[in-house]
């Protein structure tokens, strides 16, 4: 039950009445649970022939590697982007579904940072031929952090400087060490954002309203997602950018102890 109030005073100061509201949000909450549950549900069932179909993709390439031609070959790796972005998208409803009833725990280890990233940077590069990818950064930063969800904070910061800019432009990722941190950014030299739209960026749901956006697929999920990681990891998650130049997307962990 929630109720909403407002007392009046007489000009002693003296109360004389209250007038105000309850309303039953029982019902409207479990509502939100059952949506919640049913998003979870459905994006965890479509995960299972996605994944099929990633395999079977695979096992087609392998096959087709010395017999295949550059029709076979091409059109594989277009399907190969498509599933990425739908497997992006699906993730991103799970996830969400997830974080909403509290249910993500992080599996912490201690690993390279840098290594995992140039692991993530190359699989990009098979997969998104269409840009240029640098990573520039020392290796032996180790972290304590959950690798998986690091690695898909990486995957969808490569992915949104791909999907936001032209092809053949390059997607430049530098690691750093600061006090007590490590820093990590991803620059693309893509279609850039305004500035009221900065602060909005990691909003659930929230999607620039552009005519270009509009034709690129997208829920605003991701980068929601990331924050939620980043924060959860007590890292910090921002943005600078120049619209119509480009966006430098940045996130920091603490180093581990
Ligand atoms: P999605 O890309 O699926 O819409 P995200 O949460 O990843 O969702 O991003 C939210 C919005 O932020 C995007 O819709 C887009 O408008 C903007 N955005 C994110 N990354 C970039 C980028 N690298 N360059 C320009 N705009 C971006």
């Amino acid at each position: 039950l929630r109720t909403a109030g407002k007392a009046y005073y007489n000009e002693q100061g003296k109360g004389v009445y209250i007038a105000g509201a309850v309303l039953d949000i029982t019902e409207h909450k479990q509502d939100e649970i059952r949506k919640n549950d049913f998003i979870g549900m459905v994006s965890h069932e479509l995960k299972t022939p996605l994944t099929a179909l990633n395999a079977y993709v695979q096992l087609l390439q392998f096959k087709l590697k010395e017999t295949g031609n550059d029709f076979t070959t091409e059109t594989l790796e277009k399907i190969n982007v498509q599933l990425k972005r739908m497997w992006l998208m699906i993730d991103g409803f799970l996830n969400v579904s997830l974080l909403e009833s509290g249910k993500i725990q992080l599996n912490k280890t201690d690993f390279d940072l840098v290594d995992l990233i140039k692991t993530i940077a190359e699989e990009n590069r098979v997969i998104l031929p269409s840009h240029f990818i640098q990573v520039i950064g020392p290796e032996g930063l180790i972290v304590n952090a959950d690798k998986e969800k690091i690695g898909n904070v990486v995957n969808n910061l490569i992915s949104n400087a791909a999907k936001y800019s032209k092809k053949e432009s390059l997607i430049a990722i530098k690691c750093e060490k600061r006090t007590g941190e490590f820093v990590v950014s991803v620059e693309d030299e893509g279609i850039g954002i305004k500035e009221n739209d900065i602060p909005k960026l990691f909003e659930r749901f929230f999607r620039v309203e552009s005519l270009i956006t509009q034709t690129i697929a997208g829920f605003g999920v991701g980068l929601y997602i990331c924050a939620e990681v980043i924060e959860r990891h007590r890292g910090k998650i921002w943005a600078e950018s120049k619209f119509n130049k480009g966006s430098t997307f940045y996130f920091s962990l603490p180093t581990a102890e």
